[in-house]
């Protein structure tokens, strides 16, 4: 889903105000995140003249303000080349838009020669790999934008090909009178999406627009993780000899947090817990068909506070976080796990992950391995997060295996901040796990059903 937004270039940058005026109007954002690594290959020869250098540094300023940059969203990389190829800055060099946006400013023009090919060559062995801090392993859309006037003195068709072949998307910008054949040469097919003039400022738009569209489009199957079957021989793609190695499947998650509201807790510790739970649903895809979140508090005996799914917004959903009640009271750990089981996990959508996050300091007055075994066996996923002194040996019978993947520590108000990140991507992590074994297994029943179907 995307909406329009004027461009901070406008307000940071005179210059090309122009431009803006005219992105302002057009150019959609992504409202969800948007995750791209975008290599730009700038030609910084001669036959560019200082004049058309600047028209570039602008380009690149005007499209760089538009992508929300972080290091889990879109990263930026730079390449500046002549008669060989330097490397202005790599994916993994900044983490914030600014400082690229101060560096575009003051881009030293290289002079020299002319060769694309080489530079083409450069970006695939030296930017484009994990060192460099590309995400391609992590199924992250890879994007190359070629500045060029389109002159090139070496080869570049072979090594247009190779990025092309891995994967890399490349868009082909001409600046100047810039030598289309050479553009097409160079950038991924459909031409009319992926080269442009810059000697028109319309192109900027097509540019922006195209790539942002891309990763609009990239964050609608957002949540679809590709998942490699490697080593996995009962996988269906394999067996029917497609050549399918991968699945998409959706990123849905049911989760249930389960938080002491217990005595021993104390009032401090509560309040910490109550902005921890926030910064953490904060950072979920809160909707009916994705990520759904329920709370139970428990003290003696539980208090249902929200069922799964029951706040479908996440304003409301945030809103709930400040107005829960400290209920204090004895810890009763082992009925709140039934309780989650009974009362949540039976309402969680089929197919999809159940995980559990419990919040307490491990002080229980009942007994917590029976309860939570029954929930690993019903196929629930659990995190544990320890908070001030606790009985260690309580919280590994409740946690899944292994500890360091499913137990956390958080003493402190900084250690709690600090975990939601972790805890987000450890959710990930497990679910992932959990879909790949559920997806064979699911894979092998359908194989069953195509053989009693006679179809293979
Ligand atoms: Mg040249």
């Amino acid at each position: 889903m995307c909406y329009f937004t004027t461009s901070e270039a406008m307000l940071t940058f005179g210059k090309i105000h122009y431009y803006n005026v005219y992105l302002s109007f057009f150019l959609p954002v992504c409202t969800q995140e948007a995750m791209a690594d975008i290599v730009f290959l700038v030609d910084g020869s001669a036959s560019i003249g200082l004049k058309n250098f600047q028209q570039i540094r602008d380009f690149l300023f005007s499209l760089v303000s538009n992508f929300d940059v972080a290091p889990n969203k879109v990263r930026i990389g730079m390449v500046q080349y002549s008669d060989t190829p330097r490397t202005e800055f790599t994916l993994n060099r900044y983490e914030d838009k600014q400082e690229i946006l101060d560096y575009i400013k003051r881009l030293p023009y290289k002079t020299g020669g002319t060769n694309t090919g080489m530079g083409l060559e450069f970006l695939l062995k030296n930017h484009f790999v994990e060192e460099a801090g590309s995400r391609a392993k992590q199924q992250v859309p890879q994007i190359a934008v070629v500045i060029t006037d389109g002159d090139s003195q070496d080869e570049v068709e072979p090594f247009a090909q190779e990025l092309r072949q891995k994967g890399i998307k490349i868009y082909a910008i001409g600046i100047k009178d810039a030598d289309e054949a050479l553009l097409k040469k160079i950038a991924t097919q459909p031409y009319d999406q992926h080269v442009y003039s810059v000697s028109d400022f319309a192109a900027l738009q097509g540019i922006s627009q195209n790539i942002i569209h891309e990763l609009c489009t990239t964050v609608e199957k957002e949540g679809e993780i590709i998942l490699p079957l490697q080593g996995k021989s009962s996988c269906l793609g394999q067996m029917l000899g497609t050549g399918i190695t991968c699945l998409r499947i959706r990123n849905q998650n049911d989760i249930v947090l389960l938080v002491d509201s217990s005595d021993t807790i104390g009032d401090a510790n509560f309040a910490e817990i109550q902005r921890f739970l926030r910064a953490f649903v904060d950072t979920l895809d809160i909707r009916p068909d994705k990520v759904r979140v329920g709370l139970v508090q428990y003290s003696d005996k539980p208090y249902q506070e929200f069922l799964l799914g029951e706040y479908a917004d996440k304003a409301d959903l945030l809103k709930k976080f400040d107005n829960i009640r400290y209920h204090k009271g004895s810890a009763n750990t082992g009925i709140a796990l039934d309780f989650i089981r009974e009362n949540y996990f039976n309402q969680a959508r089929k197919n999809v992950p159940h995980i559990a996050i419990v919040i307490t300091d491990g002080v229980s007055g009942d007994a917590v391995e029976e309860p939570a075994q029954k929930l690993r066996m019903q196929g629930v996923i659990t995190f544990v997060v320890k908070t001030g002194g606790a009985n260690i040996v309580q919280l590994h019978a409740i946690a899944n295996s292994p500890q360091e993947e499913f137990l956390f520590s958080a003493d402190s108000h900084q250690k709690l901040q600090e975990l939601v990140e972790n805890l987000r991507r450890k959710a990930c992590i497990a679910f992932f796990t959990l879909r790949q074994d559920m997806l064979c297994y699911d894979e092998k029943m359908l194989m069953l059903r195509l053989l009693s179907l006679n179809i293979i």
